[in-house]
């Protein structure tokens, strides 16, 4: 087997339907071209007790196997710190005082591209860097990006250009910043497929970016359309019975709702129940759906 697919929850809470679905597809693109399926616990973040282990007993329940041992970012702090000082040794990082708020009026002001950073900190004199230091907020590092935008190509949404700007490379709290960390990771677990929701599609370019600084090789990417609820914004807990513990609890069995998500991808007809080895035969990039599913609650 070359290469190797991806899950990457972060352990903040139950694995939604939603979740759920796009761990589904992630196991399907990877098994469906040889490739090993890596699960890595995003725990750099807020971590929930008790969510990790329920996240890999819902993925086990639905099927999914998985190869070698669930990785942690936690335990690869390293690694990070590792790539950090690869990129200040090109000279491709600056420390950045500004506060969230500092950040938001900055890119709110006219011309400034949404969402990005718009580079304050990165030409602070000496002397400015002293002050700020003075006051005693710890900086984070960021990205001294020599692009303003990069072009990733996406299975199913094609060539997708999209922003680069100085990321965070490290928190102001010390912990690597998610962008590094996924790109770092990818590359020394030998991911080359990243198959995920495509609200992340907006970030590919900053981590494909970021591989090429690093000499990483850039993956291929799948963002899949996300799960929304009947009010089309994006599943959350709230919206009900959205997790497979509240789906057992109504009586649905894991093949079930496997089932459920089957037929959401157009991979299962109504009333069958199919198991992921069937889903594997019939799975076929090209016709997967490219709109968001729509889950609202039977009965309402
Ligand atoms: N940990 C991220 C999440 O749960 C996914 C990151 C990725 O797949 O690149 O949203």
């Amino acid at each position: 087997m070359s290469g190797a697919g991806r899950f990457a929850p972060s352990p903040s809470g139950d694995l939604h339907l939603g979740n759920l679905r796009t761990a589904v597809l992630a196991w399907l693109f990877a098994r469906s071209t040889d490739r090993r399926f890596l699960l890595r616990v995003e725990d750099l973040d807020r971590v929930r007790p008790g969510a990790e282990t329920r996240q890999l007993d819902d993925l086990a329940a639905l099927g999914l196997d998985w190869d070698g041992p669930v990785v942690h970012q936690s335990q690869r702090i390293a690694l990070y710190e590792n790539a950090i000082a690869r990129l200040a040794a090109q000279g491709r990082t600056y420390e950045c005082y500004c506060t969230r708020r500092e950040i938001l009026e900055a890119a709110s002001a006219p011309h400034a591209p949404a969402g990005a950073y718009p580079g304050t900190c990165r030409t602070l004199t000496d002397e400015q860097r002293e002050q700020r230091r003075a006051t005693g907020r710890r900086p984070a590092t960021r990205l001294s990006a020599l692009v303003d935008t990069f072009t990733v190509h996406d299975v199913l949404r094609g060539d997708y250009t999209g922003i680069v700007d100085d990321v965070v490379l490290r928190r102001g709290d010390g912990v690597p910043a998610y962008n590094l960390a996924v790109v770092v990771d990818d590359a020394a677990q030998g991911v080359d497929q990243v198959v995920r929701g495509d609200d992340l599609l907006g970030s590919a370019p900053r981590q494909a970016y970021l591989a090429s600084l690093l000499d990483l090789a850039v993956p291929t990417y799948a963002h899949v359309p996300l799960a929304l609820n009947a009010e089309r914004k994006r599943l959350a807990k709230r919206d009900g019975a959205v997790t497979l513990a509240d789906q057992v609890a109504l009586g649905h069995s894991p093949a079930q709702v496997l089932s459920r998500l089957a037929r959401s991808l157009g991979l299962a007809r109504a009333g069958e129940t199919v198991d992921l080895p069937l889903l594997l035969d019939r799975f076929d990039p090209a016709t997967l759906p490219r709109t968001p599913w729509v889950f609202a609650r039977p009965g309402r």
